[in-house]
């Protein structure tokens, strides 16, 4: 047996662990003994001088999660066999679980995707691909300038990376790579990456690999040409599939390419600072993937998340969405009832993704019989609808009356977990599983009738027919009436108290009983495997009809936000101009209704203008104190693009976006110390990408650029910031500018695009009330000593803070610092004599 072990363990990965099926445990030996002792938290033993420790097998599935949660991967080998006195057990391995290949229900979140990801650079160029094999969703893309893939990479946050084993370090020491090192260590860093064989990435034999799998002869109908490099990771990744489930995947269907230029892209550090998938405390709550989701469904929820990993440019995509969305807001009776109905419709491209790759339970059947119960209602809710975009959605959603018939007929109400427990197929539906179960069950009868009998034969009135696993059926007389045991009752077992006899007749009768439950077991098993036979018949049309739901999960859920927050549907075209009136935060506007439920008269969030455009309003000055809402102020622009361009309705007014192809977010100082960078470096870096890989349709969205160091440098920074991104052309990337540095809102009388905004507050009694509008014009201070006092700063320090102030500003007036015009686009710095200064105190 420990031959057997060290071979399976010798063909696996590192990091994994074995679990080693030992009748009723899983073991692990030598060095994963002491490893799942560390965490798993369970006792180790000795046995012939090696490390041993186990977990049983009906509980396996905590403690695997449990590695895997630790970042190991587990490897199972079963028993293959019925374990047999003095022979070895065959076993195989059976399944390698890792975190990007896992597919079970609960080890996977319902409500995110769960991708694999693999690249290489071939050529100085980029090939990626990625996988959620959860799904089946499977894509790749190829990019000569890395960074471009990184927004993509960085958004379906991969739970494991599959890379070249050795051709790695190739690329990794190139000269072309430098540029890219920090960028992808900061990628790698906290996720799992799995070396894999190298062979497994060649693009030429990738191609074939690919379309087998696809079951398709070559992938020019999915767009792709059979030498497309990027089909090298694509198909190690089928290979990495292939190796961890132990055989080739069966629920890829379909691969498409992501293309950045029709993508509107956001850098992993605009993803973090605009809070798209996770709030900056790293929760669901308080994203703006949270605010949208109104979805009912889990299969709803993953596409809400895959649309804003891809906001689009493609108008047409995102006029249909919109129409869906619309048509959904004229009939909300329409909208509650399908929403219903939704709600009890299953994970069926999970499930369909499991079934087709062996993972097979009765209930996971039972699923799909409730799902096709409500599609028929959720057909004819549909027929509601009358506009175009509706109702080709609605054609794509299938009913499969047969095969809901064929489930509703032969599973039984309540379904077992397990298959081999029995009672998944309903009585009546087979005649042969009936005839087994009811000679069980007969032979129930008989047995009490037997005892029954045997009482009145013998006199003996406590005699009982028994049965356990070891013995099987017997016939059990206490000590005291052992004289009266009769002639034709042979000896079984001998106890302390009773004697345990069986006749022919009982013998007969047990080995009927037996043989019926084994058979109808068997029979069980294999009417199972037909049902699921003929589920799988129609898996590719169940998986259009799940992804048809997906979508009208998600409209539904825009249109009831839509109504319920009184968004407006935003005009879509290719210019450069973006306008909002009323814009609101999607994110602080619920918040502030969570806080004020029950307080009455606290403010709900104030609405706000924005105009912008290329060519004329390019670049929004934004000043005034702190706290009085700017930061807030400008992610709501740029959040309200990002809706507006994966299809939504937005919280506005009304709002007019020309599309944009990145949008940059350089937002609070993110503390990043403990990657040992200062604060101010990663600003310097953020901002130097910015400034590098803005393009005309771009939007930035800056916060107080040049705050992590000194005052005059700060200022001189952002000033020359703002200078290059206005430029000297008639264009430049709209562009919200929040700052402290009042000195900035000179400026506006300098370059043409800049304008002036400022955050009003209200004076009031030496203390001052925000009232969060923003208006044209620049603030006169900071405001910083009267946020301070608001903050709690003991009045002390408070009254100093003030004369401090006071001291500087007026020794600040008598300087005056000239910098004379050098060439077009520059200005002069000055900071006026007689105008108040403020010096920055947060
Ligand atoms: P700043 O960037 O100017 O320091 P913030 O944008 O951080 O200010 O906003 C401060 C607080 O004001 C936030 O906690 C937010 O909840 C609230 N706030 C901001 N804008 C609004 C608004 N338009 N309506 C209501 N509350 C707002």
């Amino acid at each position: 047996m420990m031959r057997q072990y060290k071979a399976v363990k010798a063909g696996l990965p590192q990091n994994t662990l074995l679990f080693f099926r030992l009748g009723d445990f899983y073991e692990m030996f030598y060095e994963d003994a002491d490893m799942a002792a560390d965490i798993l938290s369970i006792t180790k033993t000795q046995r012939q001088g090696y490390p041993m420790a186990g977990v049983p097998f009906h509980a396996a599935n905590s403690y695997i999660n449990k590695a895997l949660a630790a970042g190991k991967k587990v490897a199972i080998c079963e028993q293959m066999e019925p374990a047999k006195a003095g022979q070895l057990v065959q076993r195989k391995l059976t399944r390698i679980l890792t975190p990007g290949t896992i597919l079970e229900d609960h080890q996977v979140e319902a409500e995110s995707n769960r991708y694999l990801l693999s690249f290489c650079f071939v050529r100085q160029t980029l090939h990626a691909a990625w996988l959620d094999l959860t799904t089946g969703d499977f894509q790749i893309a190829s990019e000569a300038n890395a960074s471009n893939l990184l927004p993509v990479f960085t958004s379906i946050n991969p739970r494991e990376i599959v890379l070249p084993e050795m051709g790695r370090s190739r690329w990794e020491e190139a000269e072309f790579f430098a540029r890219y090192k920090e960028a992808f260590q900061q990628f790698y860093a906290d996720r799992v990456v799995s070396p894999f064989a190298d062979y497994t990435f060649d693009a030429i034999n990738g191609a074939k690999r690919v379309a087998d799998t696809l079951g398709v002869m070559s992938l020019e109908g999915f767009g792709i040409a059979t030498g497309h490099l990027a089909l090298g990771p694509a198909s190690a990744l089928v290979a990495y599939a292939t190796e961890t489930l132990c055989s080739p995947p069966q629920n890829l269907s379909q691969i498409r390419e992501y293309r950045t230029n029709n993508t509107l892209l956001l850098d992993p550090a605009t993803q973090g600072s605009l809070e798209i998938f996770r709030s900056t405390s790293n929760n669901r709550k308080g994203s703006l993937l949270k605010a949208m989701d109104a979805t009912q469904t889990a299969m709803g929820a993953r596409l809400l998340e895959t649309f804003l990993m891809a906001p689009t440019l493609d108008l047409a995509t995102l006029r249909n969405r919109q129409a869906c969305v619309g048509e959904c807001i004229q009939v909300p009776g329409i909208v509650t009832e399908l929403q219903d109905h939704l709600r009890k419709i299953r994970d069926l491209s999970r499930i369909i993704s499991r079934l087709q790759n062996n993972i097979r339970r009765p209930r996971e059947l039972g699923a799909i019989r409730e799902t096709l119960q409500v599609l028929p209602l959720v057909q004819r809710s549909l027929a509601g609808f009358r506009g175009e975009a509706m109702q080709s959605l609605t054609e794509r959603i299938e009913a499969f009356p047969e095969l809901s018939e064929l489930l509703q007929k032969s599973l039984q109400d309540e379904l077992p977990a397990q298959l081999l427990e029995g009672g998944t197929i309903r009585d009546g539906y087979h005649e042969q599983l009936d005839a087994y179960r009811s000679l069980a069950r007969n032979s129930k009868d008989w047995l009490t009738a037997f005892e029954q009998g045997e009482q009145r034969r013998t006199g003996i009135k406590n005699l009982r027919v028994k049965y356990n696993n070891a013995f099987g059926y017997f016939i059990e007389v206490t000590k005291a009436n052992l004289h009266l045991v009769p002639e034709d009752y042979i000896r079984k077992q001998t106890m302390t108290n009773a004697e345990r006899y069986y006749t022919q007749d009982l013998k007969q009768k047990e080995r009927e009983i037996l043989s019926a439950d084994d058979q109808a077991i068997a029979l069980e098993l294999e009417i199972f495997r037909t049902l699921v036979a003929k589920v799988l018949t129609s898996a590719k049309v169940l998986q259009e009809t799940a992804q048809a739901l997906a979508e009208l999960d998600v409209f539904l859920g825009w249109a009831q936000l839509a109504r319920e927050w009184e968004y407006c549907q935003p005009e879509l075209d290719e210019g450069d101009a973006l306008t909002i009136d009323q814009g609101r935060h999607p994110v602080v506007e619920q918040m502030l209704r969570e806080e004020r439920q029950g307080l009455a008269g606290s403010r709900a969030f104030v609405p706000n203008d924005t105009l912008l455009s290329a060519d004329r309003e390019q670049i929004a000055l934004i000043t005034g104190p702190n706290m009085a809402g700017k930061s807030t102020y400008i992610r709501q622009v740029a959040l309200i693009v990002l809706m507006a361009q994966v299809g939504s309705w937005v919280p506005a007014k009304r709002c007019k976006v020309g599309l944009v192809d990145r949008i940059f977010s350089r937002v609070g100082a993110s503390d990043e110390l403990s990657r040992g960078h200062s604060t101010f470096m990663v600003e310097m870096n953020e901002t130097a990408k910015i400034i590098n890989n803005a393009t005309v349709k771009s939007l930035i969205v800056l916060d107080e650029i040049g705050r992590g160091t000194s005052t005059y440098d700060g200022l001189s920074i952002a000033w020359s910031v703002i200078e290059h991104l206005h430029g000297s052309e008639d264009r430049g990337p709209r562009t919200l500018f929040a700052t402290h540095y009042h000195e900035l809102t000179q400026l506006e009388k300098m370059l043409a695009r800049v304008k002036n905004y400022c955050v009003a507050v209200k004076e009031w009694n030496d203390e001052i009330i925000f009232v969060r509008r923003v208006v044209p014009g620049a603030a006169d201070r900071s405001y910083g000593i009267h946020v301070a006092r608001l903050a709690g700063l003991p009045q002390t320090v408070i009254c100093r803070a003030q004369e401090i102030l006071d001291h500087l500003e007026s020794k600040d007036a008598s300087l005056k610092k000239h910098s004379s015009r050098q060439r077009s686009g520059r200005t002069k710095v000055t900071t006026e004599p007689d105008g108040p200064f403020q010096m920055s105190l947060f």
